[in-house]
């Protein structure tokens, strides 16, 4: 989980670099050894993702925003959940069922926050009543 943790510093800080994730998955790499190539680029798109979502939450929420559009990818890699939730909208504060973990147990998350997810949150902005 060490190597985990870091990809996830280093997937923060380098959103606000611009880094994409290949060159995170370098990092990954070169920095903590014993990771395979597909493996490095597993965990740094996944955490790549993971900020960018976490950011655009915390951005949204700050000027007012409560809800957010799921958006996928469109691709034939999305999984069935996802494509499910495409379009779907989704309070910031109750994140829907996105997948299900070890046991049956359902995952909720937002978009992009989870294991290899490659979708994002579109904010919605709603004019307050005067
Ligand atoms: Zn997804």
């Amino acid at each position: 989980m060490e190597a985990a943790k870091k990809a996830q510093e280093w997937a923060a800080s380098g959103l606000s670099d611009g880094q994409r994730y290949a060159d995170i998955a370098q990092r990954i790499k070169n920095e903590l050894g014993g990771v395979t190539e597909s493996r490095a680029i597993c965990i740094a798109r996944t955490e790549t993702a993971r900020a960018r979502s976490n950011f655009t939450q915390a951005r949204a929420q700050v000027v007012g925003s409560t809800h957010y559009v799921w958006h996928t990818v469109g691709d034939n890699a999305v999984r069935p959940r996802h494509r499910e939730l495409d379009k779907t909208v989704h309070a910031w504060s109750d994140p829907p069922i996105c997948d299900v973990g070890a046991g049956g147990t359902p995952i909720r998350s937002h978009p992009g926050c989870v294991f290899n997810c490659r979708c994002w949150p579109e904010p919605l902005f709603y004019e307050k009543d005067k």
